[in-house]
C-alpha cells in the first residue's frame, strides 16, 4: 500500500454528498450507470449490482451501458441486471445523474464522456490510486480490493438490503479483482464481504466455474499458440524478468474467437516462475494492441503504463499500445528499469 492523501478514502463528506445524490431522486429520474470500455468482471459487476440496488430503492428510469459495441462477453451473460444494459447509443444524451464504476479516467469512458457535461450531476465509484476525481462527487478508495467493496458500502449506507442478485454481482467483481482471493488485496474485510454475500445463498462454484474456467475450445487451441510463442527474458526489469507474448487478429480470426476471450490469457503468462512482470499484447484493430501488464511485486507496472499513456495498478496495468509487436515491448522494456520498486528514477 502506498502512502500519501492520494491513497485515502472517500471522507464522511464525499459519502454524505453521494448519499444526498441518490437520496433526492424522483423515482422518475433517469440514472445512466457507466462502466469501462472492455468491461472486465468488477466494471459490469458493481454497475449491474449497484444498479439492482438502485432499482431496490424505487429508482425506474434506470440504464446501465458501457462504450464500444454492445457485447458483453460471454462469461458475463448469466449476470443478473444485464436487463439494465443497453447500447452506447441508445443510452440518454442528457440524463438526471451518471454514475461511473472502476473507471479511473474519462479516457476509460471513450465516447460516452460526454454524459458528464450533459448529466445534472455525476457520481464517481472507484479504487484506482491513479483516479483523477472526475465527477462532481467521488468515491474512490485505492485501499478497496474492487470497485464493488466502494459500491456495496453506498448500498448499505442507502439502507438497501442485499439480495441474490445484487450479491453475485457483486461477488463475480470481487472474486475478478482478487484474483479469486489469491491477490495481495484480499484482506480480511474482502472475505467478510465474500461472507456477506454468500449468505444470502449464492453458489460460488457456478459462479466461478462459469466466469473463470470455461471457454470454447478455440480458445484453448489459441491460447496454446499464443504460449507456444511466449519469450523469457531474464535481464529485463533490473534483473527481475520479463516473460511476454502476444496474439493477433488473424488468430483470433482462425480459431473464430471473441477478442475478449483473450483476457485471461495473462493468468497462463504471469505463473512464469523465472520472471516478476508478465505482459500479453493483444490486437484490437489493425495499429492498435491493448497491453496487459502484471507483476507479482518488485515492479510497479502502473507506472510503465502511465508512461505509455494508459494507467492502472501497482501490479496489474494496462495501456493502448500503436506500431508492431516489437516496438510495443521495445518501449515496454525502457520504461521496466525505471519501475523497479525503490529505484532511484523511480
Ligand atoms: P487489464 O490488463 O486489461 O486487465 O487491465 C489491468 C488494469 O489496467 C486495470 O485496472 C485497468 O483499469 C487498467 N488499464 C488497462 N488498460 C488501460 C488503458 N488503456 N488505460 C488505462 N488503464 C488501463
Ligand atoms: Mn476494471
Ligand atoms: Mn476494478
Amino acid at each position: 500500500m502506498e502512502a500519501g492523501p492520494v491513497d485515502s478514502g472517500p471522507t464522511d463528506g464525499d459519502w454524505a454528498a453521494a448519499e444526498a445524490l441518490l437520496r433526492g431522486l424522483p423515482s422518475d429520474a433517469r440514472v445512466l450507470l457507466i462502466c469501462h470500455v472492455n468491461p472486465d468482471g468488477d466494471a459490469l459487476g458493481s454497475m449491474l449490482g449497484f444498479g439492482l440496488g438502485l432499482r431496490r430503492l424505487g429508482v425506474r428510469g434506470l440504464q446501465a451501458t458501457f462504450p464500444g459495441p454492445p457485447e458483453v462477453p460471454e462469461p458475463f451473460r448469466g449476470l443478473p441486471g444485464l436487463d439494465l444494459l443497453v447500447p452506447a447509443a441508445e443510452a440518454y444524451p442528457d440524463p438526471d445523474l451518471v454514475i461511473c464504476f472502476d473507471a479511473a479516467s474519462e479516457s476509460r469512458l471513450g465516447d460516452l464522456v460526454d454524459r458528464l457535461e450533459r448529466a445534472g450531476a455525476a457520481l464517481v465509484l472507484d479504487h484506482h490510486a491513479s483516479n483523477t476525481r472526475f465527477g462532481g462527487v467521488n468515491l474512490v478508495d485505492p485501499r478497496a480490493a474492487a470497485t464493488s467493496v466502494v459500491a456495496e458500502q453506498l448500498l448499505t449506507r442507502l439502507g438497501v438490503p442485499l439480495d441474490a442478485g445484487i450479491a453475485e454481482c457483486l461477488y463475480v467483481a470481487l472474486t475478478t479483482d482478487t484474483g479469486s482471493f489469491r491477490f495481495e488485496a484480499t484482506t480480511p474485510a474482502v472475505h467478510e464481504m465474500a461472507a456477506r454475500l454468500l449468505a444470502t445463498g449464492i453458489r460460488p462454484g457456478d459462479i466461478s466455474r462459469r466466469v473463470f474456467d470455461t471457454r470454447p475450445f478455440g480458445a484453448v487451441r489459441l491460447f496454446g499458440e499464443a504460449l507456444g510463442r511466449a519469450r523469457l527474458e531474464p535481464a529485463a526489469a533490473g534483473g527481475r524478468g520479463l516473460v511476454w507474448t502476444w496474439a493477433g487478429l488473424d488468430d483470433l480470426a482462425r480459431h473464430g474467437q471473441r477478442p475478449y476471450v483473450l483476457e485471461a490469457l495473462i493468468d497462463s503468462v504471469r505463473c512464469t516462475a523465472e520472471a516478476d512482470v508478465s505482459c500479453v499484447v493483444k490486437q484490437t484493430a489493425p495499429d492498435e494492441w491493448a497491453v496487459s501488464l502484471r507483476s507479482k511485486g518488485a515492479v510497479d507496472v502502473s507506472r510503465v503504463a502511465v508512461a505509455l499513456g494508459g494507467g492502472g495498478h501497482r501490479f496489474a496495468a494496462g495501456f493502448t499500445g500503436h506500431g508492431t509487436v516489437d516496438e510495443i515491448v521495445d518501449r515496454i522494456r525502457a520504461h521496466l528499469d525505471g519501475a523497479v520498486i525503490g529505484s532511484v528514477t523511480g
